[in-house]
């Protein structure tokens, strides 16, 4: 009866302290309450002030003994007046063993001091706290609480309790740091990794990247590389890359040139890409699987082993080149000497057809006609020997292939030259180049011509800062390629005849055959390319070649 009396004096002191609080609470709601238990309890006191369904203090108390989160309610002491199941949940103490102690004896000893002082320094300011502290359950296990402590107002504005509400966050604590230390560490092992790494989202942009990415924007003097390497590889991929990228494929050891211009070479890189989905984790996916795509570049760069490959290359070029520059010469020379009997030969033709008439109006055979037409027979033999005699260019297969590296290897190849007349090279590559169909010797003999053209002009004219630019442009569907020189340029009215067979505007001490841009001609006519000069560039000369890009087809 006495037990069942205090036990009934506890449980009003309870609901009275607790309906005080609740009141005094909703009338200045501290953060971490949360809006749907702070909506009910307004509805329900305003139903009570209109009087009607008025909802008795009990729900209060029974709203808050059973939330799921550890609910205590202090005087200013901190002596803990109230908790709540769920405190006894968490704490392990029994509600009726902590009622009456301070909620310091919660504490682990282990919170730094000046935790504390925030705490209770945000309250004397009659503002609620939110921190971690270290807890100690009671049978002696720690755990880290979040906790949030709101002073409770009077309607003097004057705090009258503490509301404490916490949780243990031990494990979401420990997951926490697992993840954020294993993010940590694969960040580092990414940005150590001595190859270039980037994740691109499923709009190109990059997400992760690492320190030899970084480097490669300032080296590429590119914005963003990865743009240009998938550019690159999505066009040699070519219809592959949608399959790839739809299936979660992948790509490996894709080899890429990349070239800067100017003075610096070339770099080349091996690149792997691989695609692949992840969850998506945001708020508004989460009650759906919702998948994200990503792609991971790494790029491997091989510039040095290639740099030592095209030194091995160079010196084979140089011979083939020499070579071929010397069957060139000779074809030059024969067909030269073959123009040259023609002229004189057409002259005995006629002379022949001449004495043949008049032969025939006498009716007599002329000695001198007979003898003029054995020599012409056997100058025609010789000429027919002359042309059999012409070498015939070496068979070479078509293969698609980069102009840049042709271009690049015919500047290497006339370095010297280059150097020796001062002539200042400026070599603007696009970057990245699309493959075009060719005889890869007589392309580069070609550019050869043209660049051996330009740099005797300007050294005939004694031209004062001699300057060749070489510039490489992927348009629509060609690869544009132009030679300009700051030389004395072609005169317009010559401009249509610098094609011709045997056209030439050099003096005479410098004159070839006069072949050399009819040969480039029937070049770029074998490549289904187009020559021009630029009409526009009147301070030199200006060669602007196109050839087609190649159809994936014929790859
Ligand atoms: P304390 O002697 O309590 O004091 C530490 C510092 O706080 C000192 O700088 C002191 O000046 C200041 N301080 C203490 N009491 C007051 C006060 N009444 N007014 C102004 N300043 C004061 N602590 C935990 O470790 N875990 C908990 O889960 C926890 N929950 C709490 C819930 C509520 C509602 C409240 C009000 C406090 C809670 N505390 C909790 C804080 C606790 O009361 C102690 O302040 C803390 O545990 C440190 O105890 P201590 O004995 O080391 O130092």
């Amino acid at each position: 009866m006495i037990e069942n009396q205090s036990n009934n004096q506890k449980l009003s002191f309870r609901l009275h302290n607790l309906a005080e609080a609740i009141e005094t609470l909703l009338a200045n709601p501290p953060a971490g309450i949360s809006e749907e238990m702070l909506a009910l309890l307004r509805e329900a006191i305003s139903n009570g002030e209109h009087g009607e369904h008025a909802l008795p203090p009990r729900l209060f108390y029974e709203a808050v003994e059973q939330a799921q989160v550890a609910i205590s309610i202090t005087d200013l002491n901190a002596t803990i007046l109230y908790a709540n199941p769920a405190f006894e949940r968490v704490t392990g103490y029994q509600v009726d063993k902590i009622v009456g102690l301070n909620e310091a004896h919660l504490s682990d000893r282990k919170t730094p001091s000046i935790v504390y002082k925030t705490l209770w320094g945000r309250l004397s300011q009659k503002k609620p706290w939110t921190g971690m502290l270290i807890n100690r359950r009671e049978n002696g296990e720690r755990y880290l609480a979040e906790v949030t402590i709101a002073p409770v107002l009077n309607p003097e504005g004057e705090p009258s309790f503490y509301l404490g509400m916490h949780r243990d966050v031990t494990e979401m604590h420990h997951l926490e740091h697992k993840v954020k230390s294993q993010k940590a560490l694969i960040e580092s092992v990414v940005d150590a990794a001595p190859v270039v790494i980037a994740l691109l989202d499923e709009h190109g942009r990059v997400v992760l990247d690492n320190q030899e990415y970084k480097k490669l924007v300032g080296d590429l003097r590119t914005r963003e590389p990865a743009e240009v390497f998938l550019a690159a590889i999505q066009d040699e991929l070519g219809d592959k890359w949608e399959t790839l990228k739809n299936n979660d494929g992948s790509f490996v050891d894709r080899e890429l040139r990349f070239d800067i211009g100017g003075k610096r070479l070339p770099r080349w890189f091996v690149c792997s890409g691989t695609w692949f989905q992840e969850r998506d984790s945001s708020a508004d996916a989460f009650f759906e699987v919702r998948k994200q795509s990503y792609f991971l570049l790494v790029a491997k760069e091989v510039t040095d082993l290639k740099r030592q490959q095209e030194e091995m290359k160079m010196n084979v070029l140089r011979t083939m080149m020499a070579e071929g520059e010397a069957v060139e010469n000779m074809r030059e020379t024969l067909a030269g000497a073959i123009h040259q009997f023609e002229g004189p030969l057409n002259m005995i033709t006629a002379a022949v057809g001449m004495l043949e008439r008049r032969a025939e109006t006498r009716g007599e055979p002329d000695p001198l006609c007979e003898a003029l037409q054995n020599a012409l027979g056997s100058a025609e033999e010789a000429i027919e020997n002359l042309r059999r005699s012409i070498p015939a260019f070496a068979e070479e297969p078509v293969v698609p292939t980069n102009l840049n590296e042709i271009l690049r290897d015919v500047l290497t190849i006339s370095t010297k030259r280059l150097l020796a007349q001062g002539v200042v090279v400026d070599w603007e590559p696009a970057p990245v180049l699309p493959p075009v169909l060719a005889r890869v010797g007589r392309l580069r003999s070609l550019f050869k011509h043209l660049m051996d053209n330009a740099i005797e002009a300007m050294r005939d004219e004694g031209t004062k800062a001699p300057e060749l630019k070489i510039q490489t442009l992927a348009q629509e569907d060609t690869v544009c390629v132009i030679v300009q020189d700051n030389g004395p340029g072609i005169p317009e009215q010559l401009r249509f005849r610098v094609f011709e067979p045997f056209f030439t505007t050099k003096s005479k001490a410098n004159r070839g055959a006069g072949l050399g841009l009819t040969t480039v001609q029937d070049v770029v006519n074998l490549h289904s390319g187009t020559i021009q000069l630029d009409p526009s560039y009147t301070t030199g000369c200006r060669f602007i070649v196109q050839f087609p890009i190649v159809a994936r087809s014929q790859e």
